[in-house]
């Protein structure tokens, strides 16, 4: 399947995290690409040459690649296309399955946009299985309305399940543990692998500021059918997630037989066939993909009459950790009502301003409930709350050190790398107990106990206890 590399014409419907990570990526490797979005004023934004998200890299490589790069809300540009990628939304309704109006009006304008040349349309989207048939059909009917004539091969539909990770978008993009493709058409997997080729083989020059991992080889290509690659990425997100959930219930038990997570995690992992990724006891997942997509496929199981109760109790664990994390709060502060509490972190992860599904939002509003003041930091996300989440009176505080100021508790929620070094003596000091609740067992305990605070953590059974 050798291809010589060769600049295409790409089009990406959908510019937010996994569609321009992934237009800004294929610039870079050389390609023509333009985005569309009927967000107008994301793509004002993206021609002022200014990234909508925060994204490690983005920004810098999107001025590298400008010329190669268009941002637009007109759909013409499929038009000359050789390969079109969708990259919409698929959030979750209330019934857990996926909404999937934006996914059917972009196949539709695609449909209405095709060209003459035979066109490789790539979802990237996370979409339930058999969605990819579904946006053939919805593809060839909006041709056939529009032309009169059908569009028979003139294009084929394959699916790329996206394996980005929001924080490390670009680097993961570039850099990927593998590359899965779901094509039934010959044509639109060998467009695809020649597309990928330098990604595979690594033989692209890495940006200055996002430097190949040392000791990366060939990357794995998986060629496979449509609804295996679509299940692909359910799987891979579910398996992730119970992971975390797993560890988070070991995590109850060992905060009460007064063991710690941390060395249980560590000595697990240390297997082979376990892993230490993804064993980290805290909080618990959140952000746009995990409960999103853990839902959607307990609606597609359910669709076949199926139950999955793995997957249904990872996330019944992972929810119920936010009520825990209050509640443990509770119990040491007895009293939560008119108490202040601080939280360290908004985004969902750090590297991130996605607020999607946040632990720390539904925390805040669990403590306000009980009455409780909350004042909350992030490095980069507040303005993404003012803006989304008006509706909670949260006290915004533009430095972390404003967090602790006459605090009862504060709780990181987000592990960002500056919060391990705060000036931990000077904040002790400033709140009217110094007691820390750390909820991704994130922060040097040592040095918070020398600073006099009382720490808590998940899956930690006796707190360490200070001479303050
Ligand atoms: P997003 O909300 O950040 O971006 C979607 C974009 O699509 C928005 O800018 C929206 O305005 C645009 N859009 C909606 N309808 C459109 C239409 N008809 N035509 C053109 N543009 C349209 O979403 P995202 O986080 O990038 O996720 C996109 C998909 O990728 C989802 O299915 C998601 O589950 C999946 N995914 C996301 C991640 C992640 O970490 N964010 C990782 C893997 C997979």
């Amino acid at each position: 399947m050798k291809e010589r590399a060769e600049s295409m014409d790409i089009a990406v419907v959908g510019a937010g995290y996994v569609g321009l990570t992934t237009g800004v990526a294929l610039a870079y490797l050389g390609h023509r690409v333009t985005c569309i979005d009927v967000d107008t004023a994301k793509i004002e934004t993206l021609r002022q040459g200014r990234c909508p998200i925060y994204e490690t890299g983005l920004q810098e490589l999107l001025e590298l690649v400008r010329h190669r790069l268009e941002f637009t809300d007109s759909y013409s540009p499929i038009r000359q296309a050789r390969i079109v990628f969708i990259a919409v939304g698929t959030p979750g309704l209330p019934d857990g399955s996926p909404d999937l109006s934006q996914l059917e009006k972009a196949a539709w304008a695609i449909g209405m946009h095709l060209g003459e040349d035979f066109t490789v349309v790539v979802n990237k989207s996370t979409v339930p299985i058999g969605s990819g048939n579904w946006v053939e059909a919805l593809i060839r009917e909006a041709y056939r309305s529009r032309n009169g004539r059908s569009a028979d091969g003139q294009f084929a539909v394959a699916s790329k399940p996206e394996f980005l990770r929001e924080g490390s978008a670009l680097r993961d993009t570039l850099y990927p543990d593998r590359v899965v493709v779901g094509a039934e058409h010959p044509e639109a997997l060998k467009t695809l692998y020649t597309l990928y080729r330098p990604i595979l083989e690594q033989t692209f020059p890495a940006p200055a500021f996002l430097p190949r991992p040392e000791g990366l080889g060939a990357i794995p290509f998986v060629a496979t059918d449509l609804a295996s690659a679509e299940l692909i990425k359910y799987a891979a997100n579910a398996f992730l997630a119970l992971k975390i959930s797993f560890i988070n219930e070991i995590a109850a038990l060992a905060e009460k037989v007064g063991a710690d997570i941390t060395q249980v995690a560590r000595g697990i992992g240390l297997d082979g066939r376990i892993g230490t990724r993804f064993l980290q006891a805290g909080i618990g997942w959140g952000g746009s993909c995990f409960g999103k997509d853990t839902a959607a496929l307990l609606a597609t199981a359910r669709e076949y009459g199926l139950t999955m109760p793995i997957v249904e109790a990872a996330r019944q664990v992972n929810y119920r950790q936010r009520e825990r994390v209050v509640e443990r709060l509770l119990e040491e502060l007895k009293i939560l009502k008119g108490k202040t509490i601080g939280l360290l972190g908004l985004a969902f992860k750090p590297h991130t301003d996605d607020l999607r599904d946040a632990p720390s939002l539904d925390i805040a509003k669990r403590l306000m409930a009980r009455g409780a003041w909350v004042r909350a930091h992030d490095p980069v996300a507040l303005d993404r709350a003012r803006r989304e989440r008006p509706e909670l009176q949260l006290q915004y505080c533009e430095r972390a050190e404003d967090v602790f100021d006459g605090a009862d508790a504060v709780m990181l929620v987000t592990e960002w790398p500056q919060y391990r070094n705060l000036p931990w003596e000077e904040l002790a000091g400033k709140m009217r107990v110094p007691l820390i609740f750390d909820g991704r067992n994130f922060l040097d305990p040592e040095r918070l106990a020398r600073a006099g605070f009382r720490h808590l953590r998940i899956g930690v059974g006796s707190p360490t206890l200070t001479t303050a």
